[in-house]
């Protein structure tokens, strides 16, 4: 149920078939990775053999960008619908609320994950979030002290890409924690500090063309998706 996209893995996968894959192996005591593909992160990895071989490494690469399914489309593979990073971590919340399953969050800027706590305790009255951490903090040995002081089930890591995923391969395997997923900017917008797109411009895939009004700086990271979508019919 894996797509290759120049040398990517990417999961063909329902959220619902996710959640219950991902609950299993926790179940079993088996940890699992998950990062988000877009074509920027792919175009990257073709230059970067550590980050290529990162993306690998995941055990879900979800498919966060609408480039991925036109790739898919046009090269005449199954992928149909995105995962987005933000959809799954909210899927997971609702979940680790529904099964008594324990939450972290870690990484942005001091306040914002205390802010996003409170958010998804908002959305989700079930959800224990046993605590929070910013993405500045510098000690490491605090940090994986800290979160498995917390012993949470599932931890959200939202520095940046790669650092995210980079954090999460170095330190995964000392934690007790069972799923890991790097989530970007998302603690921002569950914090109410940035808005996501419009409904309307998720649903028709144009969640890139909102983002790149409001940002118009995006442009440069944006430009690649006609050099991906070329290289990836090609190959
Ligand atoms: N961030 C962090 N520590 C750092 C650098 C960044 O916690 O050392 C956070 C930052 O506050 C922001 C997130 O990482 O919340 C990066 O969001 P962005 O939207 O840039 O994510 P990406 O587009 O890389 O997925």
């Amino acid at each position: 149920m894996k797509e290759m996209l120049l040398g990517v893995p990417v999961s063909n996968f329902t959220y619902k078939q996710l959640i219950d894959q991902l609950f299993n192996r926790m179940d079993e005591g088996k940890k699992s990775f998950i990062v988000a593909i877009n074509p920027e992160k792919i175009m990257k990895a073709q230059k970067d053999r550590a980050l290529l071989k990162l993306l690998n490494a995941a055990d879900y690469q979800i498919p966060d960008g609408v480039g991925l399914i036109i790739a898919s489309i046009l090269k005449g593979g199954k992928l149909r619908r995105r995962v987005t990073g933000i959809d799954m971590m909210m899927t997971l919340c609702q979940a680790a609320a529904d099964r008594n399953k324990r939450v972290f969050l870690y990484g942005g800027k001091p306040g914002v994950a205390e802010q996003a706590k409170a958010g998804l305790e908002e959305l989700y009255p079930d959800i224990v979030i046993t605590g929070v951490m910013d993405g500045y903090v510098k000690d490491q040995n605090l940090i994986t002290k800290t979160i498995n002081e917390a012993s949470p089930d599932i931890v959200f890591v939202a520095l940046g890409s790669p650092t995210q995923e980079y954090w999460i391969v170095n330190n995964m395997h000392h934690l007790s924690a069972k799923v890991f997923q790097g989530v970007g900017g998302s603690f921002d917008v569950i914090s109410g500090r940035v808005k996501r797109a419009p409904a309307f411009f998720q649903t028709i895939g144009l969640e890139w063309l909102y983002r790149l009004m409001k940002e118009p700086k995006r442009w440069k990271r944006q430009i690649i998706l006609p050099v991906f979508l070329y290289k990836a019919l090609k190959e």
